[in-house]
């Protein structure tokens, strides 16, 4: 039996191990304050590649990049009832701008520096981005009006879990405003389809796209859109959403425009956000015993070079014979950006090195020792498949020139690979011929994946009678997916024809 490098395994404690996973791997901890993490270096290094790759397909679609405040009025939120209503219960807010000593030792809020009107730690900025834009937007001709934020955000959430549900986390959020219904569509759709083709290739993770049901929609918005994620242990994982919000921010807001015959009309707007969350889907689709597997094109390091130093006079030829391949390597070019190469020359031994890169899921990790730098050898751990049938460490030893001249070709294997892993565990877990959802969800823990069914998208109390059913049954539906077949048949909750196909699932 393989002695794996985690303590747990997905197999035993699926939550214990991903725990396991952020720690072992150094990802994040936690910090002391409720609901908030530190990521730490190699977490945030994940999360600088997610930036960089995303910022730049969100320039591509003539998207630009803005900054607005902290914090928002309260005002701003209560022109919104729907909005104010759904992120009510999660908001943290600032009344006081001055402390002052009780004479007891103690620090309190100045009563003298109380705020006329309460500000709220931004939440999402629909509100104080759409106040902007009522200035920014007079006539037809300064549609549409496109703008992105890098950001935190604090939503006081009640279970916390690092990376995947945090209070405060890290997200870009895009802000739209169109002239009409089609247009915003069109952009609420161009977004989902930028997040769903982000995560199938740049994280080579799986994705459903499709439409959320009414009663998971955000608060305001008119549609909401998501690509959701199997995680190994079955249960869906929303991991980016995009929303057409209609006109009612706009009037909240006064983003009003004057059209070509001199009318006035309400913009249509939109938004939609990705944030950490996603770091937590790569590890719980990617990871495994041994801990992160990072898929390339996100890896902070590519390959990391690990030289076997004895603290003897053979050191200097084997820290030389690195030096040469990682500047060989480091003029290569993978997914049309140089290849991220370290050279780890620092002084744990090269054992602990290499488990410890292993854990963090650097794609390809070359040890060299004085044999290698004698023959004009390298030895190569890919961490897609670190192990031989036989359940041994599977080291290549290949000539270092070789190496090189195949080592891009290898980064892009392993991203397809994780891929084409985690894709086919997706689609052979969504079953479309359940009839008995008690039965077929039957345990807690049990792995079952996701059941499509038919059904008539009923709406009010209708609608609210099936999610306390599925509620139930701790389940509740995902998305409609945009590609799914047409419906042909009667809906699994009425019995009413169906209009169309619809996910359900456990979740995150
Ligand atoms: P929303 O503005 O509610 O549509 O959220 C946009 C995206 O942010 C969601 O699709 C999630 O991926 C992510 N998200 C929402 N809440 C949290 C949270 N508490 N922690 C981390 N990510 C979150």
């Amino acid at each position: 039996m393989i002695k794996h490098a985690l303590s747990v395994t997905r197999q035993a404690d699926f939550a214990a191990w991903y725990q396991d996973v952020i720690a072992e791997a150094d990802l994040a901890e936690e910090s002391g304050v409720r609901g908030c993490m530190v990521i730490k270096p190699w977490g945030y290094g994940i999360w600088e590649r997610i930036q960089k790759v995303m910022d730049a397909a969100i320039k591509d679609a003539g998207v630009q990049n803005a900054y607005f405040p902290l914090f928002i009025p309260l005002s701003f939120f209560e022109k919104e009832a729907d909005h104010v209503d759904g992120f009510a219960k999660e908001m943290a807010v600032v009344t006081h701008h001055r402390l002052i000593a009780d004479g007891k030792g103690k620090l309190v809020p100045d009563p003298e520096a109380k705020l006329e009107e309460p500000l709220i730690v931004r939440p999402t900025s629909e509100t104080v981005i759409g106040n902007a834009m009522s200035r920014w937007v007079q006539s037809w001709r300064d549609l549409p009006l496109k703008v992105n934020q890098w950001a935190n955000v604090v939503r006081w959430e009640m279970r916390t879990r690092m990376f995947l549900r945090t209070s405060e986390f890290l997200w870009q959020e895009g802000h739209t405003a169109h002239a009409d219904r089609d247009d915003a569509m069109a952009e609420t759709l161009r977004a989902l389809e930028m997040y769903r083709s982000f995560a199938e290739d740049v994280l080579a993770m799986p994705v459903i796209a499709g439409e959320k049901p009414e009663n998971e929609r955000f608060p305001g918005a008119v549609a909401t859109y998501s690509i959701e994620a199997m995680m190994q242990d079955g249960k869906a994982l929303q991991a980016g959403t995009s929303h057409y919000l209609g006109t009612g921010f706009a009037e909240a807001a006064g983003i009003r425009y004057q059209d070509k015959d001199g009318g006035h009309s309400l913009c249509h707007t939109t938004s939609w956000g990705t944030s950490t969350r996603m770091i937590g889907g790569v590890i719980m689709t990617h990871g495994d015993d041994d801990g992160l597997r990072c898929p390339p094109r996100i890896a902070p390091h590519q390959i990391v070079i690990v030289p076997m130093l004895r603290d003897n006079d053979e050191d200097a030829a084997i820290l030389d014979y690195c030096r040469d391949l990682e500047t060989k390597l480091k003029a290569l070019d993978a997914f049309r950006e140089p290849v991220r190469v370290l050279l780890d020359a620092s002084a744990n031994k090269a054992q602990t090195k290499r488990w410890g890169w292993v854990k963090k899921g650097a794609p390809i990790i070359v040890e060299i020792g004085p044999r290698d730098v004698a023959g004009g050898n390298v030895a190569v751990i890919r961490r897609d498949r670190l192990y031989q049938e036989s359940g041994k460490l599977d080291t290549a030893f290949v000539a270092k020139d070789a190496f090189v001249a195949s080592a891009v070709a290898t980064l892009t294997e392993i991203q397809a690979n994780l891929h084409a892993e985690a894709k086919e565990r997706l689609h052979s877990n969504i079953r479309r011929d359940v009839t008995d959802l008690k039965a077929h969800f039957a345990g807690d823990e049990k792995f079952v994946g996701w059941v499509e069914v038919q059904w008539s998208r009923p709406t009010g109390a209708a609608l609210d009678k099936i999610v306390e059913q599925l509620k139930a049954l701790k389940l509740t539906m995902r998305n409609t997916p945009l590609d799914a077949a047409p419906a042909d048949g009667a809906c699994f909750f009425t019995g009413e024809p169906a209009v169309e196909r619809v996910l359900i699932g456990r979740t995150y």
